[in-house]
């Protein structure tokens, strides 16, 4: 199904079976809560809140994106591209303006990247709702699925199903069915790398439960070995609004911070992938010298 509103949209339906073979290394660009909004209303505690700030460093993003040479196949959001909640009476209406302001935004992006978006709690509820999800599957696509580029696999999950996995019990279980089916793709993908937007962990896979921030331990644990003898290496989140991450195993789980709001050390931006035929290798490209210059500069682009 195309999206009308992003057309660069890539979804379940857009997997394209010649994508299936290794062509030699390519990038793409990770990144994590575009989140219009949190800004204004969360850091500055703004009662009239608007997401200027948010807009610039999406256009921001776009603007290095864009110029990156040779380009990259694709730039995934992980999770929360808006802030306002689906599902709450007054919010609704400003959920609307801020679709609408990241669509126009990221209609900009060069039409040869491709685009992905990831369900993130601000994007289906902390407790999600058939009606949040079909909402957000009109506007960003579905909320799981998988996809090959350049002979490599990779996972979109919804951890909203995980944090929550008693919400939408059938979906939960479908998620699951979708993760084990994976295992049958042929030919055998190159790398398998995982996106989502809550982390599993943030620093180590046997830490405490963080209520918020990390999935519990219990299921956290199980679904690292699911994924983990799935054959995936690598785990891209977002979420934390700070950049932090760690190992289970030799499978590495990386957590990148905002190109919005940043709510711990690191400035906003995002992280460059390199996809090599042996290993992935990141680095996070800040849109400031420091956090502070950030914020000296009332949190937009220099
Ligand atoms: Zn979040």
């Amino acid at each position: 199904m195309q999206n009308d509103n992003l057309p660069n949209l890539v979804n379940a339906d857009s997997i394209s079976d010649n994508e299936k073979e290794w062509c030699g290394p390519f990038t793409f660009v990770q990144a994590a809560d575009t989140q219009l909004g949190l800004i204004d209303r969360y850091l500055l505690n703004i009662d009239n809140f608007k997401w200027e700030k948010e807009k610039a460093l999406c256009r921001e993003s776009i603007r290095r994106i864009n110029a990156m040479e040779p380009k990259p196949k694709f730039y995934i959001i992980c999770g929360d591209m808006l802030d306002a909640f689906p599902y709450e009476g007054q919010s609704t209406a400003t959920r609307k303006k801020q679709y609408a302001d990241f669509v126009d935004i990221f209609k900009t992006l060069d039409p040869e990247i491709r685009l992905l978006c990831v369900c993130g709690n601000h994007d289906i509820g902390d407790i999600p709702t058939p009606e949040a999800a079909k909402l957000y599957r009109s506007q960003f696509g579905q909320d799981y699925f998988a996809f090959c580029y350049g002979g490599v696999l990779f996972v979109v999950l919804n951890s909203q199903y995980f944090m929550c996995p008693d919400a939408m019990p059938d979906e939960t279980a479908k998620q699951l069915e979708f993760i084990d089916k994976l295992a049958l793709i042929n030919p055998k993908p190159k790398h398998i790398v995982i996106f989502q937007h809550i982390p599993f962990f943030l620093q180590h896979p046997d830490e405490g439960n963080f209520d918020y921030f990390n999935i519990e331990k219990e299921l956290r644990l199980q679904l690292l070995d699911k994924l983990y003898n799935l054959g995936a290496r690598y785990i891209f989140c977002g979420h934390y609004h700070g950049n932090c991450g760690g190992f289970y195993k030799d499978m590495e789980q990386v957590v990148t911070t905002a190109i919005g709001a940043p709510l711990h050390n690191d400035p906003s931006g995002f992280r460059i992938v390199n996809v090599f035929d042996d290993r992935l290798s990141h680095e996070f490209v800040p849109f400031f010298a420091s956090l502070s210059q950030q914020k000296d500069n009332n949190f937009m682009p220099l």
